[in-house]
């Protein structure tokens, strides 16, 4: 099957089985796991921050991350379609009692920052105390630019705010800007990433941020039940993703891109700007939508279609995977156009 609908669908190699069949362990409650305490100072050096911290998931590691910056009665400022505002099912609010206060994203990605300044609370018991701004990058496969996460840093610190960085995928972006990691890290307190999308880990996201900060993220990601014990067996996979699948990040951004291109020359709607790091949106047409998902299944290929339709390239979708699906989707436009031109109603039994 070549899977198109997200980066989250990647399998672990045999040579990252491998390193995990092999992967000493310990009990990382007790600190004892070499493994983890490894990726934890790998991923501390990488990003350019004093420690790190090993969590099973994204949306856990961002509900960490809120906790330890923000108190009961805290506010966090953050995009209207963020992901720890909008696709983590109210944690923050929920589980910690911090408000977020969303705005609307800038079609960059950004948040405004005269936008963001407009909504600062002041101190007064009528409000809740603005803490923190929350910004995400990559988002919807578009790279922030490196001026904005500057002007981003000056401002924080000028209003006294701290600054999170949801950087699921923030590698995407380093790449894609050809440069460390730290170079866009350097502009934040705390950052999140993901290791079980492109990087191809099964399991695992990381928080770094300063000693003190991560020392107390440690308490609130036990508390919320993310202490593993013998973790050094999704630790070593962790760290076979960082040192072998992040350069490679490359080929998903070109094969994006080729997409893209081909796509457009079927007469495929590619909304602006085009491929954006490893993803692609498309608008496709109400009269081919209902039977695009079913067609391509069929034929080997998911795609999750949508009012808008995104497809994601990653390390298990060969430029050869994508050959053969342009090869299908041209398939798929002559038939959906000779049953718009006999204007069949019945269509199920040519699909088929
Ligand atoms: C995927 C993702 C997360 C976290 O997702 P999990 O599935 O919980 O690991 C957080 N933020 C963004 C922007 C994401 O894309």
């Amino acid at each position: 099957m070549i899977d198109l609908r997200s980066d989250t669908v990647t399998q672990p190699s045999e040579a990252m089985r491998e390193v995990m069949a092999l992967a000493e362990v310990g009990d990382d409650v007790y600190g004892d796991d070499p493994n983890v305490n490894q990726l934890e100072h790998e991923a501390a050096v990488l990003a350019g921050k004093e420690a790190a911290l090993f969590l099973p998931t994204g949306t856990q590691a961002n509900l960490v991350a809120l906790l330890t910056h923000c108190q009961r009665g805290d506010e966090y400022i953050v995009g209207q379609n963020a992901h720890n505002y909008l696709y983590e099912a109210g944690g923050a609010a929920v589980l910690g009692s911090i408000q977020p206060q969303p705005i609307d994203m800038a079609a960059d990605g950004t948040l405004p920052l005269d936008v963001v300044a407009s909504v600062i609370k002041p101190d007064d018991a009528h409000f809740p105390r603005t803490r923190l701004l929350s910004i995400e990058n990559t988002h919807g496969g578009k790279v922030l630019p490196l001026a904005y996460l500057q002007q981003a840093r000056v401002f924080t610190q000028e209003k006294g705010l701290a600054l999170h960085v949801d950087g699921a995928r923030i590698l995407n972006a380093a790449v894609a800007l050809d440069v460390p990691l730290s170079t866009l890290s350097q502009y934040c307190d705390t950052l999140t990433l993901c290791l079980s999308k492109g990087l191809g880990a099964p399991v695992g996201s990381l928080l770094c941020g300063d000693a003190e900060y991560i020392k107390q993220a440690r308490r609130w990601r036990k508390m919320t039940g993310g202490g593993m014990r013998q973790a050094g067996i999704l630790a070593a996979a962790a760290r076979y993703a960082l040192q072998h699948n992040v350069q490679r990040l490359r080929e998903d951004h070109d094969n994006a891109q080729w997409l893209a291109e081909q796509l457009s020359a079927l007469g495929v709607e590619v909304l602006a700007p085009g491929a954006q790091t490893n993803m692609v949106f498309l608008r496709i047409p109400a009269h081919e939508a209902a039977q695009l998902g079913p067609w391509m299944k069929e034929r080997g290929v998911i795609l999750s279609v949508d009012s808008v339709t995104r497809l994601v390239t990653h390390l298990n979708v060969s430029r050869a995977d994508l050959e053969r699906l342009i090869t299908l989707w041209r398939e798929f436009l002559t038939v959906a156009e000779s049953d718009k031109r006999e204007n069949v109603t019945e269509t199920r039994a040519i699909y088929g």
